[in-house]
């Protein structure tokens, strides 16, 4: 049984409490507010059908618990609701809805039909069938009963036909389609259980199975082999809160936030804050003006999130912001800084250019042969751990640049053998910077001939208050009169040789007046001092350059963003080749 309660008016106390404002403000927020109600109802399958624009019609059916014949009404009455009753109710909300406004507010403003079927009457048979009403501008006009298995459907017809609103609408009729369209994917990624299905002018525009699997959603969503480019997030577990979802790699870039999709406790969420996290997560990875398509799912205590702050409940307050913020940097960072790329041939255009000429054998790609692949979908680019590194054995040296290495199982990584290089000095350089320690001395590389370097005017005062935290790197330098600055020795664990000739531009880095200019020293560093293409690496080089990659945290990007490995699975030798 559903485990539903009556529908009820809410206490005065509880309906001051409420959020004000208005809930319907144009035809899509009739759609959001009609499919959370059938998400809260328990169903498992969804159908939405509109006609121009939404003004004409609105229509969901769902296969939900349904509503008792003697509550239709109340359910359309102001602040009624069955899903919250007393105060405290509003800080463990388990429901999307709990307003109890908008059946009420959507009736005011069209020609609404409510008709339902409980769940529980279908155990009494056929004469027990489903009871409708319709309301028009808020007023009942009719009633009845027809048959229907359990479930609601409510059809909305003329909206805002009493309100100024209508002749706004009725000319950004597309517009508000794509707002629809867009929703509608929203809600199918985050409930992958449920069976969407919308149709706009009775045309399907949107279909999904259901299948409980958020990859095999997206794919059907965007009609792309989409496994291939997402990097699963498994649940990740603290005392505080739960994280999981999928992030999409950059060949999934878009032009718009509109693909990260951010859930908590199940309710799509817009939170600056918090995309900000996410993409920060990625630095250095996407190009400028470009944002990833992701899903992410946070669970947290239901008292630590309020959403009781505006009426379309898509803002939320959450205790620990900050903390769920920077857990979502960092398990980005760490799952694309350990993703190889994959082969070009293997990467599409974004989503939206694609899904609108639908990629012919897309499917067919998307069900690639399964691979023992430990539990990640078929194709997906097994993340390059430190155990799977370690079992690399070099094979040669390609152009001087690149080392092939094979896996015991036969399949192949290829390694930009500066870019893995420049990772590993920027990694030791992080764990051995010390920052402004009175005693710590970093470790350093008196260099024989120390360099002058000559700063501008702005520069030269930066410069001089960072010496300490310079200090703290291993790089000595003091003032030479003027603008110019005598650098006596270089981090240890670098190329010092090769460094010396650069730092003068390094320098500059270090006098720049941003945020990050620590980090961007340390790249600097990393890049200025790493190996270079065109050097031969012997065989015992290439081993230890291997080893070395497999000691970092995220072997598969360099500090600035580009891929160190790509990787070429036996599945895609052996699909290639046709074996
Ligand atoms: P709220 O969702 O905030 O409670 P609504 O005005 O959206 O307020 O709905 C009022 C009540 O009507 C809900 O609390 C619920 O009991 C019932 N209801 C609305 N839509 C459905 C549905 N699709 N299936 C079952 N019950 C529904
Ligand atoms: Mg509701």
């Amino acid at each position: 049984m559903s485990g539903r309660t009556p529908i009820l008016a809410l206490p005065q106390d509880v309906a001051e409490r409420i959020a004000a404002g208005e809930v319907i403000e144009r035809p899509v927020s009739v759609i959001k507010e009609l499919v959370e109600n059938a998400l809260d109802a328990g169903a498992h399958e969804i159908r939405v059908e509109i006609r121009g624009g939404g003004l004409r019609l609105i229509r969901v059916t769902d296969d939900g618990y349904g509503i008792p014949e003697d509550e239709l009404e109340r359910a359309c009455a102001r602040h009624t609701t069955s899903k919250i009753s007393v105060v405290e109710d509003l800080s463990r909300l388990h429901t999307l809805g709990f307003r109890g406004e908008a059946l009420a507010s959507i009736a005011a403003v069209s020609e609404l039909t409510l008709l339902s079927r409980p769940i529980e009457t279908e155990l009494l048979g056929e004469e027990h069938a489903a009871a409708w009403l319709t309301l028009r501008g808020g007023e009942l006009t009719q009633h009845g009963r027809r048959a229907r298995l359990h479930g609601t459907t409510v059809t909305v017809r003329d909206l805002f036909y009493n309100v100024p609103a209508r002749l706004k609408f009725m000319r950004g009729a597309r517009t508000e389609t794509g707002h629809i369209l867009q929703l509608l994917r929203r809600y199918a990624v985050g409930y992958p259980g449920v069976r969407f299905n919308l149709t706009i002018e009775e045309h399907t525009a949107l279909q999904t199975s259901g299948t409980g699997d958020t990859a095999t959603t997206l794919a059907e969503l965007y009609h792309l082999p989409l496994a291939e480019m997402l990097h699963p997030i498994a649940r990740i577990a603290t005392e505080h809160y739960v994280l999981h979802g999928y992030i999409g790699n950059r060949a999934l870039a878009q032009n718009s936030r509109q693909h990260m999709m951010l859930f908590i406790n199940g309710r799509w969420v817009q939170s600056r804050p918090l995309q900000d996290a996410l993409e920060a997560g990625y630095r250095g990875l996407l190009p400028k003006g470009k944002h990833p398509l992701l899903v992410m799912h946070v669970e947290l205590p239901t008292e630590e999130v309020d959403v009781n702050i505006h009426p379309a409940k898509t803002e939320v307050r959450l205790e620990r912001e900050a903390e769920v913020a920077t857990a979502l940097t960092q398990v980005v960072s760490s799952v694309l800084g350990s993703s190889p790329a994959l082969p070009a041939s293997m990467q599409f255009p974004g989503p939206e250019l694609v899904s609108q000429r639908r990629l012919p054998g897309a499917r067919r790609r998307g069900l690639h042969v399964a691979e023992s692949a430990q539990g990640y979908p078929p194709g997906a680019a097994i993340p390059a751990t430190a155990e799977v590194l370690t079992t690399l054995r070099p094979l040669a040296q390609l152009q001087q640049a690149v080392i092939l290495a094979e896996t015991p199982d036969g399949s192949l990584y290829l390694i930009d053998q500066h870019r893995a290089h420049e990772r590993v000095i920027y990694e030791h350089l992080r764990r051995t910077y010390t920052g402004v320690q009175e005693d710590v001395v970093a470790d350093s590389y008196l260099l024989l001939e120390p360099v002058v370097v000559e700063l501008k005017r702005h520069e030269a005062e930066l410069f001089e208050q960072r010496l300490p935290m310079l200090r703290g790197l291993g790089l000595e330098c003091e003032r030479f009169g003027g603008r110019s600055f005598l650098i006596r020795s270089v981090p240890s664990g670098v190329g010092q040789e090769q460094l010396a000739g650069h730092l003068s531009e390094l320098a500059e880095i270090a006098a720049e007046d941003s945020n990050d200019w620590e980090d961007r020293l340390l790249i600097g560093l990393g890049c200025r001092s790493a190996l270079r293409r065109g050097r031969d690496l012997g065989i015992d080089e290439q081993r230890a350059l291997i080893t070395a990659l497999a000691g970092v945290s995220a072997p598969a990007v360099c500090p600035h963003g580009s891929p160190i490995l790509l990787h070429y699975s036996r599945t895609f030798l052996i699909d290639k080749f046709d074996w």
